[in-house]
């Protein structure tokens, strides 16, 4: 029987998986979906864990959950080796073991780079996953049960994620926290629309989040924070530092011998396939997918999630002797969540919408992206239900 395997479990490999199983089979091929972690995370929602907006259930959903009478197969294991004349992969799932694949979905996705400075591998916190999560949650839970006046937070990096982090620390700490964004640019979101910047820039300056721009984090120990600005250097005392700069990628992807391009990613076709292999394609943030001017796609889930629709055709299509199709990306625009219940989101990078209403909208766009029907469903009536129970409580 033909074998697709899929490695990664994210925006790019779950979504892939769920598309395969959708598309008119003949007879339909063993998908093998594997992942280092039992469950997928929906990551523009690891911030609302912080503030328990939302809960680990809604936001990362088992695996097994997620693939229930898909036909897709599930193994938790850790992609260590390829081996492209064997059409073989290697994975640890406990012991060695060998997955043989006809078509192979590369989708690992990045990794944070934690030595950019020193003590950051150390004492800084990525946030990437949710074992990130838990670390900054307990170092937070241990320091607000503490009887120190002030707890104080230094993030490193200014794009969305450095942003989203800080104001929903600041919300979660209130009067409590000291917040410190730092970043080496000369403004914060390099990448967003000049309206989410100005309604980022307010939404930190509202709750007190101390932003140093043109200022570079470079060195960290457990207590303190070492920050260089333009014309001099100083040493902070801090509590927690967070690292939300930059992407990398594991040493495995490093050492394939494949074509690398952008910083690292795996080189592609249009159609996503890799350079030099018909048989295997690269998606997602480890993929060096070029746009239609030739620039590099960015590194998020929307275009992972884009990708996974061709990835899944063209698959089906190389293996029902049908012509693949060009990948095409087309920007949506952009979600940044602001603190408890606020958020910021330009839709086709030309209209902006702000406050509750932008947050009610991101909630929303976002529910239609859950991975299955089933996990909306159970999501969107728990959303629905959950006010009128508090209500209800309340009111006995
Ligand atoms: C906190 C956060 C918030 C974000 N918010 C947004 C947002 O609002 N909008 C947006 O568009 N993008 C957002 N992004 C970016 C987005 O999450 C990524 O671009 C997207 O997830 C990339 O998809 P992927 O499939 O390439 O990788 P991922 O979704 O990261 O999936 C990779 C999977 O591979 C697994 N894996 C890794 N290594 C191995 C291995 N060796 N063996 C087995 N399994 C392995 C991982 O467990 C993971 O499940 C955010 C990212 C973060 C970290």
């Amino acid at each position: 029987m033909t074998r697709i395997c899929i490695l990664g479990g994210g925006f790019g490999g779950l979504y892939t998986a769920l598309n395969l199983a959708r598309l008119p089979w003949a007879v339909m091929p063993e998908i093998i979906l594997v992942d280092k972690s039992d469950r997928f995370l929906f990551t523009p929602f690891l911030y609302e864990l912080v503030t328990s907006e939302l809960q680990e259930w809604e936001v990362a959903p088992s695996f097994a959950e997620l693939l229930a009478d898909t036909g897709i197969q599930f193994v938790q294991g850790l992609v260590t080796n390829i081996d492209f004349e064997a059409k073989q992969v290697e994975v640890n799932i406990g012991q060695r073991s060998f997955l043989e694949y006809d078509r192979l979905v590369l989708a690992i996705g990045g990794e944070t780079p934690m030595n950019f400075v020193d003590g950051a591998s150390e004492y800084a916190i990525p946030f990437r996953n949710l074992q990130d999560f838990h670390r900054l949650n307990s170092k937070l839970e241990l320091l607000e049960a503490s009887n120190r006046d002030k707890i104080r937070v230094c993030i490193a990096g200014g794009g969305s994620s450095g942003v989203e982090l800080a104001c929903k620390i600041a919300d979660r700490l209130k009067d409590r926290g000291r917040v410190r964004l730092v970043d080496r640019n000369l403004k914060i979101l390099g990448n967003s629309t000049d309206a989410n910047r100005q309604i980022a820039e307010l939404a930190l300056s509202q709750r007190g989040v101390w932003t140093d721009l043109n200022t570079r984090v470079s060195q960290i120990t457990d207590s303190e924070v070492t920050l260089d600005y333009a014309d001099g250097s100083d040493t902070l005392p801090v509590d927690i530092v967070l690292w939300t700069v930059g992407s990398t990628f594991s040493k495995m992807l490093q050492n394939l011998t494949l074509e690398h391009s952008r910083q690292g990613a795996i080189a592609t076709d249009l159609t996503l396939q890799v350079k030099g292999y018909a048989d295997i394609f690269a998606i997602g943030d480890l993929a060096g997918c070029l746009d239609s001017d030739g620039q590099p796609l960015p590194a998020t889930a929307q275009v992972a999630f884009q990708q996974s629709q061709y990835c899944a055709w063209n698959i089906w299509a190389s293996l029902n002797q049908k012509p693949l199709v060009n990948f095409s990306y087309i920007p949506l625009g952009e979600f940044i969540s602001l603190g408890i219940d606020g958020a910021t989101a330009s839709i086709f990078g030309k209209f902006s919408i702000d406050g509750f209403p932008a947050h009610v909208m991101r909630r929303f766009a976002y529910l239609l992206r859950m991975p299955t029907l089933q996990h909306q469903w159970k999501i969107g009536t728990h959303w629905v239900t959950k006010p009128l129970v508090e209500l209800f409580r309340k009111s006995v």
